[in-house]
């Protein structure tokens, strides 16, 4: 294999470990979903290879390209999605991973083509930034419509989006911050489900709240 100077291995690791994780978390099953991380310092993006078992890559199957889509590291074939994933990470430049998952809630949301609000449970108002929007049509896999209905539904401030009948993609500033979205969001539309199941609609918290607890996440939470 052709070695680039600028390309870390410790990165590397860090795609393919959180290709399992992504498994065995549940998010997804068998060779579905991918992972990336956008190295920003190098501009370079780390992405996980098509359909292999997330178990048995290692660090030379990931692969690795600029953030215009050149290849530049690995003999394997990339995930279907890298288009998308290029254009999500282009586009919010403060994230530095994506996570493209296929949970069973948030795919049924995908697939009613309803938006999850934020108001729905503190975590939500905590760490997803925006209602998670629905991709405004179905978009094949792979294909620069998906990439471009991805990046309009996540806007500039959510941290999460639907693909339509497909699954969901999240962002966040390091590889554990995307996957904090990925489960957030899961739970949240499975309490937004549940609660459709009585037969009722969740009360809202107050938007006041909401900007409160994106303020406490941003000065209050977590030690000195
Ligand atoms: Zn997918």
């Amino acid at each position: 294999m052709v070695r680039d100077g600028r390309v870390r291995s410790d990165y590397k690791t860090l795609v393919k470990e959180a290709g399992a994780r992504m498994l065995d978390s549940g998010l997804t099953v068998a060779t579905w979903g991918n992972v990336s991380f956008c190295d920003r310092e190098n501009g370079l993006l780390y992405i996980t290879p098509s359909g292999m078992d997330y178990h048995q890559i290692v660090e030379d199957d990931i692969c690795v390209f600029d953030m215009s889509g050149n290849h530049i590291e690995g003999n394997r074939r990339p995930s279907i999605e890298l288009k998308m994933h290029l254009g999500v990470l282009n586009a919010r430049q403060e994230a530095a991973a994506c996570v493209h998952t296929h949970p069973i809630f948030s795919t049924v949301f995908s697939t009613a083509g309803e938006n999850i609000p934020i108001d729905v449970h503190d975590e939500a108002a905590q760490a997803l930034g925006d209602t998670i929007r629905c991709c405004r049509t179905y978009a094949l896999p792979g294909t620069e419509e998906l990439a471009e209905c991805a990046r309009e539904a996540l806007g500039e401030h959510a941290n999460a989006c639907m693909l339509r009948n497909h699954g969901l993609v999240c962002i966040g500033k390091d590889m554990e911050a995307a996957f904090k979205v990925s489960t957030v969001v899961e739970m949240v539309s499975e309490i937004l489900w549940r609660v459709r199941a009585m037969g009722r609609d969740y009360v809202p918290i107050s938007m006041d709240n909401v900007v409160a607890m994106q303020e406490f996440v941003k000065t209050g939470y977590g030690q000195y």
